[in-house]
């Protein structure tokens, strides 16, 4: 645009703001690079959630570390049974980092004032997680740090107190939308993130040298989720329209323990304290599938378990559909000292007390371990190798990978903390040397665009509608186990559903509060994220970590052994999404672990 503006200015009806760094969410990732950016530059925050109403909020178990506070513990065992519980496909460099910075990030939060449960001693108190052993698979061992099952709340507060003390200065519930790029010696570079303020319905040009997406996951896509109800992939939308690749999309993960029927999570810590799976007959199922871990293993295998069990009529209840979370022995004091949140989620949604019964559950879509590929900088790739100069990504959002192809339990609360703070650090650094990217004429066009279509259409297509046929499809298609003909009808329905999102009209013509005109937008996101998602899945012919097809069921490491990286080339044709998405390759990086058959 003609004139580049400095500070806060209002042109034609758009506002402009002009800070060195802008970081998009304000979930763990989101606040923990703010809290570095803002020691070194002057740091903005975009969240259309007010930042402690985040998802990381609703963290149940716990963060892994190797501190050694009750057991012998190492970064090197934690590095292992990451690599492993990836299946393999994590790039184990960066799973070292991941473990070795682990102690660190801990006692940055014990520092900033978050209360851990504690051992006697007064120590960090420490429990057990999924595919977390000692020695290389010997025996589960305590590694997950926790405040009780709200962890993930006290992660927030904390961040967030620390925000404050630091000077971040937020912009709560502005929705970011689109994000401006202008060629500069050839290479392409964020200048600006164009975001709708929910209470005015007025557009925002947020330009900037340093741009970190921490928006979280997509787990709307699926109707049965522990996802909240704004984890809508947003970031990941923004940056694939912009034909930025998106990282092994085919791997999404589902959490053993929802509540059945509808998803609600019940913490993997019910397991680490001692809890039970047990199908109809009251047998303890796990024992066939992991003799050695049994209860404990990664959640692709105890979901995987979950799912046969019911397949083979051994599930619960009046339709055998669901499996028992036995709790009853861990008696009432632990379950309302150390498992207080979960306990009332059973009694108020399910109507079960978990102090004398088995509560019903049955696996429920949890997170994504693909996303926007980053390096161990957390800085964006436009490619296998080429990074975006000012672009960074971090916690659930982006893909580094330190999860592969299934995700540990408290491996996340861990990676946002490790790679939110690696991102602000290195924004920082390029900012002091970096000057701001021209913006385009008029940059706030393409949002403007979108929003005032959305308002004056008089199709009859309703938001709701299209978003549950997703889901439903979704469910029922692209779910724990999957085959090429099941997937071939998600993107059936997916392109359908595409064909009609043109003809979806609002009721809400109004600027403020627009809420619906919002989800009308944030659908347009979650149906380009579950066509990649499928796409990803119909490709990769091999079963791996959470991705298990049905027709391909063994894990093939000589044609499979690599990352997915899509692309999004033009506009859909037909339902074949290869007319408008490419894949590519990407190598995975070994360290020291050659891959195994992977027993528990
Ligand atoms: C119920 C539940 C329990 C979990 N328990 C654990 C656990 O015990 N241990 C563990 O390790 N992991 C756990 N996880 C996973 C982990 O909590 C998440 O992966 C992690 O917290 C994600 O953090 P984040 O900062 O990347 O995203 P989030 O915390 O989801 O934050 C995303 C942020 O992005 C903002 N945002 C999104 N879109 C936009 C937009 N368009 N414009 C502006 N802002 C936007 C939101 O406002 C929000 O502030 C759990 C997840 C769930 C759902």
């Amino acid at each position: 645009m003609a004139e580049q503006l400095a500070g806060d200015r209002v042109i034609d009806g758009v506002h402009y703001h002009q800070n060195d760094i802008v970081i998009i969410g304000a979930g763990g990732a989101g606040m923990r690079a703010a809290i570095e950016a803002a020691q070194g530059a002057d740091t903005a925050v975009i969240t259309k959630l007010y930042p402690t109403r985040s998802h990381t909020g609703a963290a149940q178990g716990g963060m892994a570390a190797a501190l050694a506070n009750v057991e012998e513990d190492g970064w090197e065992w934690h590095t292992y049974d990451t690599v492993k519980g990836g299946d393999y496909l994590v790039d184990q460099d960066s799973a070292e980092i991941l473990a070795k910075e682990a102690i660190e990030a801990v006692l940055d939060l014990e520092n900033m004032g978050l209360p851990f449960n504690r051992t006697e001693e007064g120590k960090i108190d420490q429990r057990r997680f999924g595919g977390h052993t000692r020695d290389h698979g010997k025996a589960p061992v305590r590694r997950a740090c926790y405040a009780a099952d709200r962890t993930g709340h006290m992660i927030l507060q904390t961040l967030y107190q620390n925000c404050v003390k630091h000077g971040v200065k937020f912009y709560n519930e502005y929705y970011a939308l689109d994000m401006t790029m202008t060629e500069v010696d050839g290479a392409m570079r964020p200048s600006s993130i164009v975001a709708l303020d929910l209470k005015t319905g007025d557009l925002h040009v947020f330009r900037a040298k340093a741009f970190i997406f921490a928006t979280g996951g997509f787990g709307k896509i699926y109707k049965t989720t522990s996802n909240a109800h704004t984890l809508t992939g947003d970031g990941m939308g923004i940056v694939w329209r912009k034909g930025l690749p998106l990282e092994d999309m085919e791997f999404y993960q589902f959490h053993p323990t929802g509540l059945a029927g509808l998803g609600i999570l019940l913490t993997e810590g019910a397991r680490g304290e001692g809890a039970i799976l047990r199908n109809a007959s009251g047998e303890r199922f796990m024992e066939r599938y992991a003799p050695t871990i049994k209860d404990l293993a990664p959640r692709d295998i105890v979901a995987r378990s979950m799912v046969q069990e019911v397949l083979d009529g051994r599930g619960g209840g009046p339709n055998k559909d669901y499996v028992y979370l036995d709790c009853t022995h861990l008696g009432a004091e632990v379950l309302e000292t150390k498992l207080p949140d979960i306990t009332e989620f059973a009694r108020t949604y399910l109507g079960v007390d978990p102090v004398v019964e088995p509560v019903p559950v049955y696996p429920t879509a949890h997170y994504a371990m693909g996303g926007i590929p980053t390096n161990n900088e957390a800085e964006v790739l436009a490619d296998n190798e080429t990074v975006v100069p000012g672009l960074y990504a971090a916690g659930e959002c982006a893909c580094v990978s330190v999860h592969g192809s299934n995700r540990l339990g408290t491996n996340s609360l861990l990676d946002i903390n490790v790679f939110g703070k690696r991102s602000g650090r290195n924004a920082v650094e390029y900012v002091k040397a970096a000057d701001f990217v021209d913006l385009p004429d008029d940059p706030a066009k393409f949002v403007r665009e979108l929003v005032d279509r959305l308002r004056t259409s008089t199709g009859t297509e309703s938001v709701a509608g299209l978003r549950r046929e997703l889901q439903e499809t979704m469910d029922i298609n692209a779910q724990v186990f999957r085959t090429s003909e099941t997937l071939t009808e998600a993107a059936r329905v997916i392109h359908s559903l595409r064909e009609r999102y043109p003809q979806i009209s609002v009721h809400d013509k109004g600027k403020r509060f627009n809420t619906e005109l919002l989800e009308a937008i944030e659908l347009g996101f979650l149906l380009d994220l579950a066509e990649v998602l499928v796409y990803c899945a119909m490709k990769r012919e091999e079963s791996r970590g959470g991705h298990m097809r049905d027709d391909f069921p063994e894990r093939d490491d000589k044609n499979w052994m690599h990352h997915t990286m899509a692309y999004l080339t033009g506009e859909p044709t037909s339902p074949d999404p290869s007319d408008h998405i490419r894949l590519d390759k990407k190598d995975v990086r070994f360290t020291r672990y050659e891959p195994t058959e992977r027993k528990y």
